[in-house]
Formats: structure tokens, sequence, C-alpha cells
């Protein structure tokens, strides 16, 4: 257990925010569905590039209840290039319960809206927080840098020993007044600008004189992170089947990647396959004469998965169009492509690629 903890200078940390902090607009707001909304989506998505779709959301919906009657699929296409679907669906789902149950009411404080689904420890106490000045700490990745290397924690961050221990700190140092939603934003963004994860400006630090990490020399070892993700490899061969100048698509509906979204006719191998490979693949292979355009291969990297993609463009005659559609395919044209939700890397090779 840290012995210094009443030793954080929290007046330090305020000072240097009041000067350094983003002019952000969910910082100037106490609306906790707006609140709400940028804790989602910056969730695993930079500042500079969630900024964007966080205007977006509020100027499509900007209520709650406006989110909740919107379709699951015009929420995923405004999502569209962020990443994490599941985050949008859940959000959308927890709106309208919100909606129905609640009067539209997002619960005011931390226990109540644990509660709700696809609200965690984080966002819900950085809605408590923030939107409803509750004297919770909420902890994301900086604030575990910052604390792990001011008080010199070499404990995994990633273990649930770890979890107790920085939130113990956090509550601890955390001001029991009206400065506990500031001070939260504070040591947020001071993890961001200042003591970032690979060049901290320490040189220009206000908690340099307290820190153990600097006096130590393990600035660059800390925080500690054991639990290391494991990758899969998957190998997805996409085939763009033409007709009538429409294309095919399909909506993935099961629980995987991009379920909500809407994507070519898949098949999931072992491998990518070549012109040569495709002879032998049922369906495809009387086709494999027809093929319009064999794409590079493209690598698309997400959190737990490498997944490599390969697009082959086949114009197709009316009784395989029939086979499609009675596999639940629809042919759309090029338009109503483009208001589909679907993964980005299809999106942007769909429209730099394709001519119909
Ligand atoms: S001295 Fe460096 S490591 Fe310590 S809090 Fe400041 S920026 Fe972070």
């Amino acid at each position: 257990m840290v012995d210094n903890q009443n030793q954080f200078p929290v007046d330090k940390l305020l000072n240097w925010y009041e000067k350094n902090k983003r002019d952000l607009p969910w910082r100037t707001t106490k609306n906790p569905y707006f609140i709400w909304l940028s804790e989602v989506i910056l969730q695993q998505t930079r500042v500079k590039q969630g900024l964007p779709y966080y205007e977006k959301f509020v100027h499509n919906y900007p209520t709650i209840e406006h989110l909740a009657k919107a379709s699951e699929s015009d929420v995923l296409r405004l999502w569209q290039g962020l990443g994490y679907y599941s985050r949008a669906r859940n959000m959308h789902k927890t709106a309208q319960i919100i909606t129905q149950d609640f009067n539209g009411i997002v619960p005011n404080n931390y226990k109540d809206l644990l509660r709700l689904k696809g609200i965690g420890k984080y966002t819900a106490a950085a809605i408590a927080s923030f939107g409803f000045n509750e004297n919770v700490a909420v902890l994301d990745g900086n604030v575990y840098r910052v604390l792990s290397r001011f008080f010199g924690i070499e404990t995994d961050i990633s273990s649930p020993k770890g979890e107790k221990e920085f939130r113990e700190i956090a509550e601890n140092i955390l001001p029991k007044n009206e400065k506990s939603s500031i001070f939260n934003q504070a040591i947020m963004e001071f993890g961001a600008l200042q003591c970032t994860p690979q060049s901290p400006d320490c040189l220009f630090c206000p908690l340099e004189s307290g820190c153990k990490a600097l006096a130590k020399g393990k600035v660059n070892e800390l925080p500690i992170k054991l639990k290391k993700i494991k990758i899969k490899q998957r190998f997805f061969n996409y085939f763009i089947f033409e007709y009538d100048n429409k294309i095919a698509m399909k909506l993935r509906v099961d629980k995987d990647i991009w379920q909500g979204l809407n994507d070519f006719y898949l098949v999931e191998n072992d491998s990518i396959f070549d012109k040569n490979t495709l002879k032998n693949i049922d369906f495809i292979g009387d086709y494999s004469e027809n093929i319009r355009l064999v794409s590079k291969i493209y690598t698309h990297i997400l959190t737990h998965q490498k997944i490599d993609i390969r697009f082959f463009h086949i114009v197709i005659k009316e009784e395989e169009m029939n086979k499609l559609t009675a596999k639940n395919y629809q042919f759309y044209t090029k338009s109503e492509i483009e208001d589909l939700p679907k993964p980005i890397l299809l999106a942007n090779y769909y429209k730099d690629c394709i001519n119909l």
C-alpha cells in the first residue's frame, strides 16, 4: 500500500489544468446524455478522431429520446469508422431503456448508472462525476499511468489486485468537495497531455518534485501491464457480386465483429484465395473466368484480431442472383450502399474501386 497518498499535490494539478486544458464541448455541459455520449465515443478513440462523431451525434440526436427512436441501422451508419460497434449498439439499447423505464431521465448516481446495460464502472463514474458532481473517482488509462508513476506503484494494472489498489488510491486523493469533478477531468487530461505513455514531459512537470517514478528512473517502466491481448488471425475473401449494376450485400447478424453492419459475400478460410484457387471453391468456381477485379491483400487490425482481406469483383447472371437472393442477400445500387452501415474498410474499398 502506498504511504504518501496525502502528499498528492491536488492544487498544482488543478492549476496545470486551468492553464492547459483543451476546449472540448463535453467539458462545458452538465447534460448527462452528452457526457455519456462523449465517454462512449472516447473509449479506444482519440479526441481528435472522436470530436466530429460527437458533433454529428449531438446534431442528429439532440436528446436521449431522439437516439432511442432512431433505427439501429441509422445509428451504426453514423458511427461508421469509429469501430467497436457494440459500443454504439449498447448505447442505443440503453437509451431505449432509459426512455421507456426512466422517463428519459439518466440516473443521477454511480450505483444506479452501473445497473444499466453497457455502462461499466468507468462510464458510470464519469457521468456521476461530470454530470452530477458525485464524489467518485474516474479511472481511465491516463489516470492509472499518472498514479502508477507519481506513487511509483509496480502492481499490474490489468490484475484485479491492481484495479482495487488504484481505485483505493484514486478515491483517497479525490477532493471530497465541489472540486472533485474538476479534479477527475484534470488528472485524465494530465495523463493525456503531460504524463503521456511514450514521452512524458517530466522536465516541465508540476508534479516532478514528488514523482517516485522520476526519482527512481522508472518512468518508462510504469505502469506495469502484464496481461497481453491474444490476437487471432483471420482471412476474409470477399466477393462483390454484381448483377444489373447492383451489388449483393447482407446484414451480419451473428455474434461476431461488425454485427449489425452489412458486408459482401464472404468466404472465411484459413488463407487468402488467388485467382487459381478460386476454381475449387463451391459456388464461385463457375465464375472464376469472369472475375473483373482481384484486389491486393488489405490488413485490418482490431484489438483482438488481425484480418487479411481480399476482394474479388464478379459480374453474375440472373440464375446466381436468384440463388443469392434466396440466401438473404439483397442487391443495392451504389447510392443505396452509401447509406448502409458497413465496416469502414469495405466502405472505402467500394467507394474507391468499384464503378457501377
Ligand atoms: S514527472 Fe514525468 S512521470 Fe512524473 S508525473 Fe510528471 S510527467 Fe509523469
